[in-house]
């Protein structure tokens, strides 16, 4: 299904031009238009899902196998010293476009100052770890 209120669904489709890396019949991986570092790039399928929870498994499955193909190629092509893959759920997590997407972004030795993907390191609580194991029960 598509939204027509979406705007990565419009990109997603060819709707909307963009600069585009590669497609499928289910994906677009296009450059990010606010990039962190050179070759950001995102992956948006085709069919809307607005998070990784309303992906089906076998798009989520394709969704990292090209991922991990579009990583090499951007890391060798480009040169860089590392690259993180990033997929934000959520207002809190930092997700502005809800239309599912990967990002991958390309790292540089010494560009910690303008791309930051850290967190302060909490201490795992003896009640924080009970709880959590009680879901997976
Ligand atoms: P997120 O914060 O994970 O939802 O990421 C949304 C990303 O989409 C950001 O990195 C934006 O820079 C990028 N973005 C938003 N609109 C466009 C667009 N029209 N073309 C390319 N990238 C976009
Ligand atoms: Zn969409």
């Amino acid at each position: 299904m598509r939204d027509d209120n979406c705007i990565f669904c419009k990109i997603a489709n060819g709707e909307i031009p963009t600069t585009t890396l590669y497609e499928d019949e289910d994906f677009r991986v296009i450059l990010d238009l606010g990039p962190a570092s050179k070759g950001h790039a995102l992956i948006l399928p085709k069919e809307h899902a607005a998070n990784v929870y309303e992906l089906p498994d076998e798009m989520a499955a394709k969704a990292f196998v090209l991922a991990k193909k579009m990583a090499k190629k951007l890391s060798d092509g480009l040169k860089s010293d590392g690259l993180n893959i990033v997929q934000n759920n959520g207002e809190p997590a930092g997700q502005t476009v809800f239309h599912f997407h990967m990002h991958l972004i390309p790292r540089y030795k010494g560009d910690k100052d303008s791309v930051r993907l850290t967190w302060d390191q909490g201490t795992l609580t003896e009640e924080n770890k009970q709880e959590i194991l009680e879901i997976f029960k």
